[in-house]
């Protein structure tokens, strides 16, 4: 069978990502790639959505920048600007297809369905297939996202709306996110944290429709796009295997307080290529300590408490925007680290830390 330099498990974002990094700074001209990838064709499947606090390879598949958003809580709006970090979507279909062009145009590198096609034997292995399952010990983010059109011009196609918690919280916490691509097309999602414990909350058509229609008064729209999701916020857990790192979401890329996880697997890749040539020893990239510690607390908080979140996550916005982007991105430094803490109940949070 077939022996290769490196293996890719899963050519999804972190894989493509990585294979993409990896093309693009010349490190596959001598060596071999396989990429093992079971789905029939590409498409759109995902909205990749974050504040651009670092560059990317992929400024050419955004569909849109914003520089102002808001969050809302009942009766109570901040309206919010981020021009130093905007806030940018990513079209997955463009992705993939400007990938796997690049890709196609080097001989050494070839897609496989089945891992068995391949032998594993001397290569060194880079997987994106995580090893868990939808269970009822941990919290998750999952939402379902619609695009809709309008016949007339409905939105202000300026500003995104990023957490809308005026609705019903069902004893979890819930809110809907609104990103206006023009002026008469939106993407609207429904977003829960919480165990996924039951199917109570997976109603998503009904939560979507009674927004659109109620909140957003719109009753003459079509969809054009539907996708649906769970984030999981925990990290996987793995024994450590000799010549395999665990990437994306396999990887521990996701930031469990928010779900942000494309900008850390485009970190993640810059880092596998910086330290490719000396890969199997070189130190484990991860979301740093520092921010693994806060999140584990403000998901004890979010457990026990998600009646206070709406107002926590209001809260958080007090600070500059700046910072707060900052902070959700992995980019602050400790004095606006301790500039968002200081927003908070600290009561409650000195309570999870202890438990
Ligand atoms: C709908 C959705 C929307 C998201 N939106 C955002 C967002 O706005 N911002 C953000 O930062 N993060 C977002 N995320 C989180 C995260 O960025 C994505 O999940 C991202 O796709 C993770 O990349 P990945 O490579 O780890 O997983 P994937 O992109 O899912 O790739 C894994 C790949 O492995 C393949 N595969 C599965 N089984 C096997 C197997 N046995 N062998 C080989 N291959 C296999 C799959 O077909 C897939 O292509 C979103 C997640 C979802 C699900």
């Amino acid at each position: 069978m077939k022996e290769f330099d490196y293996i890719i498990i899963g050519g999804g974002c972190a894989g493509l990502s990585l294979a993409y990094e990896l093309e693009i700074h010349r490190k596959l001209e001598n060596k071999t790639l396989a990429i093992i990838e079971p789905r029939q064709e590409y498409k759109k499947d995902k909205t990749w959505s974050f504040w651009k606090v670092i560059p990317h390879n992929f400024d050419d598949c955004v569909k849109k920048n914003w520089r102002n958003f808001s969050i809302n809580v009942p009766a109570k709006t901040k309206h919010l600007e981020c021009s130093n970090y905007p806030y940018q979507s990513i079209d997955s279909g463009l992705f993939y297809e400007k990938i796997i062009k690049k890709l196609k145009e080097n001989k050494n590198i070839i897609f496989y369905k089945n891992i068995k096609e391949i032998s594993l034997n001397n290569s060194f292995i880079f997987n994106s297939v995580p090893s868990i399952k939808t269970d009822n010990a941990n919290l998750w983010q999952h939402f379902c996202g619609v695009e809709i059109e309008t016949k007339n011009n409905f939105f202000d196609d300026k500003i995104i709306n990023l957490m809308d918690f005026d609705c019903e919280q069902r004893n979890s916490v819930h809110f809907f996110y609104t990103l206006p691509y023009a002026k008469n097309k939106v993407l609207v999602e429904t977003t829960w944290l919480s165990r996924m414990n039951d199917n109570s909350q997976k109603d998503y058509d009904a939560q979507i429709k009674g927004y659109v229609e109620k909140r957003l008064n719109i009753k003459d729209y079509k969809i054009t796009y539907k996708e649906e999701g769970a984030i999981p916020l925990f990290y996987p857990s793995y024994e450590e295997e000799k010549n395999k790192i665990n990437i994306g979401t396999a990887g521990g890329m996701t930031r469990l307080s928010t779900g942000y996880t494309f900008l850390n697997i485009q970190e993640h890749s810059q880092y596998i290529r910086k330290n490719i040539e000396n890969i199997s020893k070189a130190k484990k990239f991860e979301i740093s300590k520092k921010y693994q510690f806060l999140d584990d607390i403000f998901l004890k908080v979010l457990e026990t408490n998600p009646e206070m979140m709406p107002n926590i996550f209001f809260k958080m916005f007090n600070g500059t925007p700046k910072t707060v982007i900052k902070f959700l991105s992995n980019k602050s430094n400790i004095l606006e680290d301790l500039s968002i803490i200081l927003k908070m109940s600290k009561l409650i949070f000195i309570k999870a830390l202890f438990n």
